[in-house]
């Protein structure tokens, strides 16, 4: 994009038009969510209407702020925009500018009349910049898939030619979809599944199972490299600690062959969903994603949903684990995801997971002790630390 002639963007909002009475508190929430984004940025000034936001840059870092505004959820896509009068001679002039600026060979013009009482029609419109634009530069017209679309818009009170458009993340704008509880490991799934949730407008914070000394300590420093990648997306994010150890000894100790992973799983679903309840957040998500092991069969999760009656997001459940890698990558956290560090999973994972576990031998191992006083226990000492862009503060929960 030509920063030296456009300074205004024009943002597209997307699935927010099929939302209906939200979408007053939608569009706040984005402008809201876009102002943040660009606070490093020179921006002279962001307006909101019915149907776009508007944001004027002063200096040349176009390309940059639309880079940004690509990581923003909410937006469908991103438009450079120039405001001209509305006279004919004026539009045509821009157009021919604006068609040269893209770059393209091939092109075609639309125009929409938001004025319905301006005096030209708009397929004359339309004719009447195309023949300008054929005549003054080497393009040529292809109707069907130009590589190119001259967009003008009349308003009111003069008219706009719109720039190439970039895609936006689409979804919706963070903090309009409430917030969820996801169950992070350090691995490739649970961070893809943080990023899907804010996609879609959840906040989310995070729980994390730690079982030092049988996991190392550098996990912590892991998940806190792979939260920092996350608050791109979302600027604060919360990452709480359940020491798990104890725990997961005493399941180690009481579990028959094969059953350690679903008892496990089934304790830290009570854990989070008591943490929860705690915190006022109505769900949870984990980045299971079915098939990919043992536990994440449909009867293990049977088994393992058994214990809470929270919902449980699980946006990855039928993807690809090759479309989720991909994901990762383009969201930056495969990287990190990919150092070698134990999950307190794999520390203790038996030689042969039960695919098919049954309810009554869960409950039958469940019986051998009082594993509610060491949830208690847990309970008391979760720690959080606060994850964002640039600080990082720990407290104790
Ligand atoms: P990931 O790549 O996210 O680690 P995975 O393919 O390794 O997933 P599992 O280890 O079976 O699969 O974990 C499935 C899900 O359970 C994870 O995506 C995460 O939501 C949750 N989970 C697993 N281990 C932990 C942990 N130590 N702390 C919190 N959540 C966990
Ligand atoms: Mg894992």
């Amino acid at each position: 994009m030509n920063s030296n002639l456009f300074h205004r963007l024009m943002i597209h909002y997307g699935e927010l038009s099929t939302k209906g009475r939200n979408r007053d508190q939608f569009i706040r929430r984005l402008e809201h969510n876009i102002r943040h984004a660009l606070k490093d940025f020179s921006i002279s000034k962001i307006t909101s209407s019915h149907d776009h936001i508007y944001i004027d840059f002063v200096k040349e870092e176009g390309d940059k702020i639309i880079k940004r505004l690509q990581d923003v959820s909410g937006i469908h896509a991103i438009s450079p925009v120039i405001k001209i009068a509305s006279d004919l001679d004026s539009i045509k002039k821009m157009a021919l500018e604006v068609a040269l600026d893209s770059q393209a060979s091939t092109f075609k013009v639309q125009t929409k009349r938001l004025d319905k009482a301006y005096p030209i029609h708009s397929d004359n419109i339309n004719r009447s910049v195309g023949g300008f634009i054929l005549e003054n530069s080497s393009l040529t017209v292809d109707v069907h898939s130009p590589d190119f679309i001259v967009r003008i818009q009349i308003l009111n009170d003069g008219a706009l030619v719109l720039g190439k458009s970039f895609a936006g993340a689409g979804g919706y704008p963070l903090g309009t979809g409430g917030k969820a509880l996801l169950l992070l490991s350090g691995g490739i799934d649970s961070p893809v599944a943080a990023y899907s949730l804010i996609r879609r407008g959840i906040e989310v914070e995070c729980l994390h199972f730690a079982a030092p000394p049988y996991t190392q300590v550098g996990v912590i420093d892991k998940l806190e490299d792979l939260l920092r990648v996350l608050t791109r997306y979302q600027s604060k994010i919360k990452l709480y600690i359940v020491p798990f150890t104890n725990l997961q000894l005493s399941i180690y100790k009481y579990s028959s062959e094969g059953y350690p992973i679903t008892v496990m799983r089934r304790m830290m679903l009570r854990i989070a969903e008591r943490f929860a309840a705690h915190k006022r957040i109505s769900a949870l998500a984990t980045g299971e994603s079915l098939g990919q092991v043992a536990s994440q069969t449909l009867k293990s999760l049977y088994v393992i949903n058994n214990v809470t009656t929270m919902p449980i997001i699980r946006p990855l459940a039928v993807m690809d684990k090759l479309q989720i890698i991909e994901v990762a990558k383009k969201i930056g956290t495969y990287e990190i995801s990919i150092r070698p560090f134990e999950d307190c999973c794999t520390i203790f994972a038996p030689k042969n997971p039960k695919t098919m576990p049954h309810m009554y031998e869960v409950r039958s191992i469940e019986e051998k002790w009082d594993f509610k006083a060491e949830i208690d226990e847990i309970m008391k000492s979760i720690t959080v630390k606060e994850i964002t862009e640039k600080s990082q503060l720990d407290a104790i929960f």
